[in-house]
């Protein structure tokens, strides 16, 4: 018997905490639940989590303090609840090193999507691990050529874009946000206005045909970032 992946759920309202809890106990995991920061941060010191799941409004210290704490000392994949509908405290957790976030309310497969892309980063970005190739449907970026196709055409794209594609592909799966890719982009002393990198992402889409409706290779997210179709 392979030993099963360890999650931490760390939430106060109860409802979601069992549906949570349930959910991934059917699916294989083993889990921990915490209903305070405090409670919580024990925790992920004494049982070695895979993944924590943490809400951003507990009852004793805010989420987001929480998560600086984790990050203190731990590089395990953290996956934010987030109730509020607010764009910055997202962002602000996802610049605070959280993985990824998840809105109230959502289903299983949501949750379990999620939890297999953060278990699936945290493995890849061993040493090592780097996949030279990235597919989705009928698009392939070969990192190696600095190749991007789709259905087997080749998609001519400036230099910006395609770093810009190929860090979203490296991330596949994974919501980046405008902060953090300006920053990978065009360094850290980049002017942080989002104009330059929409009106880069507009040309990309075009010469991918994509339909800005109906995106099929990426996602917006709006007011976060942008997110590449999982392979
Ligand atoms: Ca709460």
């Amino acid at each position: 018997m392979t030993q099963k992946l360890n999650v931490i759920v760390i939430e106060d309202e109860k409802n979601i905490c069992n549906f949570i809890q349930t959910t991934l106990e059917n699916h294989d995991y083993k889990v921990t639940t915490a209903a305070t920061g405090k409670e919580g941060l024990s925790c992920i010191t004494s049982c070695y989590p895979d993944v924590v799941l943490l809400d951003l409004g507990l009852p004793d210290i805010d989420g987001l303090e929480v998560l600086r704490q984790v990050r203190d000392f731990s590089t395990v994949p953290v996956i934010v609840i987030s109730a509020r509908i607010q764009e910055t405290e997202k962002v602000a957790a996802l610049d605070a090193g959280a993985d990824d976030y998840i809105t109230k309310p959502f289903g299983t497969s949501e949750l379990l999507a999620r939890i297999r892309t953060a278990l699936r980063h945290s493995q890849a970005s061993a040493p090592g691990k780097t996949e030279a190739v990235y597919r989705s449907g009928d698009l392939m970026i070969d990192f190696d050529k600095r190749l991007v196709t789709i259905a087997g055409q080749e998609i001519h794209l400036t230099q910006i874009e395609y770093k810009l594609v190929s860090l979203l592909a490296q991330n596949a799966g994974k919501v980046l946000t405008y902060d953090y890719i300006i920053n990978h982009i065009w360094g850290p002393y980049a002017d942080s206005n989002n104009q330059i990198l929409r009106v880069n992402m507009a040309h990309i889409r075009r010469k991918m045909g994509e339909n800005p409706a109906e995106p099929k290779y990426i996602n917006t997210e709006i007011g976060v970032g942008y997110r590449m179709r999982e392979e």
